[in-house]
């Protein structure tokens, strides 16, 4: 199979936009989605919300006649090395450019950073960083591999509005889920994502009832 572009998928709101709006604008191409399950001590529980998210929308996308992609994933546990070494996004990024080795067809790389994201502080020094790795580790450069950012002039709620509703009550975006069972996990309506997405459906009562 040849692919346009590779889709690094986590399962949150703004991967699944930047999958969704990709899919949608180029039907005759085919897309390398993959996920990297990054499990440390902190997250144990966010990697099984995600898998259960990744799975579910990637279901429900074929679901809709979306059928032009492949699913690859990873997994790494590295809680043995105490608090994580480094960013989740640098590991995505290093295991997205071994990938890019073995498709050496692919010219894009979908990147789902939303507008709010370039607003944060140091955002714009680890994203020219997780470049530096991408084009590092797969040998390519910026004519041969183009970091495309369909979300970046999109707020939260664009991006919210641009997902069917039955796609994105399957997302998650928790960075620390609550709850001692797995079957059974909340959002903590305490961390960074939960804070964007709450202000979001204060604004907008009753448009996201099931998130
Ligand atoms: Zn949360």
């Amino acid at each position: 199979m040849n692919y346009r572009a590779i889709i690094p998928f986590s399962g949150g709101i703004d991967s699944t936009a930047a999958l969704f709006l990709t899919l949608n604008q180029y039907p005759n191409d085919n897309f390398l989605i993959f996920k990297v399950n990054l499990i440390n001590g902190s997250s144990a529980s966010r990697s099984i919300k995600e898998e259960i998210a990744v799975n579910a929308i990637l279901d429900e996308l074929r679901k809709m006649g979306l059928n032009n992609f492949s699913y690859r994933r990873l997994s790494y546990d590295y809680g043995q090395l105490g608090p994580p070494p480094i960013w989740d996004s640098e590991a995505v990024n290093f295991a997205a450019a071994t990938c890019l080795r073995a498709h050496p067809e692919i010219y894009e790389f979908i990147e789902g950073a939303i507008a709010f994201d370039y607003l944060q502080d140091g955002f714009q020094d680890r994203l020219k960083q997780i470049e530096k790795i991408l084009y590092l580790v797969s040998e390519r450069n910026r004519d041969d591999l183009k970091i495309i950012f369909p979300l970046k002039h999109m707020s939260k709620y664009e991006v919210m509005k641009v997902i069917p509703n039955e796609i994105l009550e399957l997302t998650w975006s928790c960075r620390y889920p609550e709850g001692t069972d797995n079957w059974n996990l909340q959002r903590c309506h305490k961390c960074p994502a939960c804070k964007v997405i709450d202000q979001v459906l204060n604004e907008h009562k009753n448009e996201f009832p099931k998130l």
